[in-house]
């Protein structure tokens, strides 16, 4: 799933049409039935920003196109008029170059910022990250809640998925399954601080080090305990941990 550096990443390719007028054209049925293309049609291209997990296209007139890429979606850039793969959700056609989505599940225009964009929490990918902010918004949640599972939640804290917690957790020797109460102002700090810098190092390298993501059964890069995994959360994301050096373990039995 597409995480705060990947949408950045995308930010950044589409930014290339910033400041054109474009020509927009909906091949997939699913998109043309939302009738945005005709809408932001003929318009310039304001401004291309990333803010969580989702892309914001501001276009003349104060349209505001948001997507979110969930689970599959993809921004691609690529020579204007070349014939994109597939069937697009959304084809942007500026004077060099087309930005390309394929698979947007969420595709909204609006004549303001989106209220949801207003309702996340401070953006892990700032530079810098506003850390402070977040400790407050997990100081406000439930403290029952297991930190692993709140600092998915985008109101808490914007940009984070299921990738970087795993490895942010693990980095900060956390197990995912303590729960709030249990940790200092300065175990959450250290994790936001892990994420936020596996994430931007990320953004600035196009590399990914994988420590316990999808890694269950091999040995801890630390300690060589064999890695877990358990789905986390009513939304069920699988957690990855170290029970050596992430001590804490779920409620009920392995
Ligand atoms: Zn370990």
């Amino acid at each position: 799933m597409p995480e705060g550096d990947a949408l950045h990443r995308a930010a950044e390719r589409v930014r290339a049409l910033e400041g054109e007028v474009v020509h927009a054209d909906s091949p997939h049925p699913r998109a043309a039935v939302l009738g945005i293309a005709e809408r932001i049609d003929g318009r310039r291209l304001e401004r291309v920003e990333a803010v969580g997990k989702n892309l914001l296209l501001t276009f003349e007139g104060g349209l505001v196109l948001r997507s979110h890429l969930r689970m599959r979606g993809r921004w691609r850039v690529q020579p204007a008029g070349a014939k994109p793969f597939g069937t697009p959700w959304l084809v942007l056609r500026g004077r060099d170059a087309q930005a390309v989505l394929w698979h947007g599940p969420v595709l909204e225009l609006a004549g303001a910022r989106p209220p949801v964009i207003g309702r996340l929490g401070p953006d892990i990918m700032r530079d810098p990250p506003d850390v402070d902010g977040m400790v407050l918004r997990l100081r406000a949640a439930d403290q029952s809640r297991e930190v692993g599972e709140a600092v998915l939640d985008q109101r808490v804290v914007a940009g984070i998925g299921n990738m970087w917690r795993a490895e942010a957790l693990w980095r900060a020797e956390l197990s995912p399954w303590r729960r709030l109460r249990e940790l200092e102002d300065d175990d959450l700090r250290r994790v936001l601080g892990e994420a936020a810098s596996l994430m931007r190092g990320s953004l600035d390298s196009g590399l990914r080090s994988r420590s316990v993501y999808r890694q269950a059964g091999r040995p801890c890069p630390r300690c060589g305990e064999p890695i877990l995994s358990r789905g986390q959360g009513d939304a069920n994301r699988i957690a990855y941990w170290c029970p050596e050096c992430q001590e804490g373990e779920p409620s009920g039995a392995l």
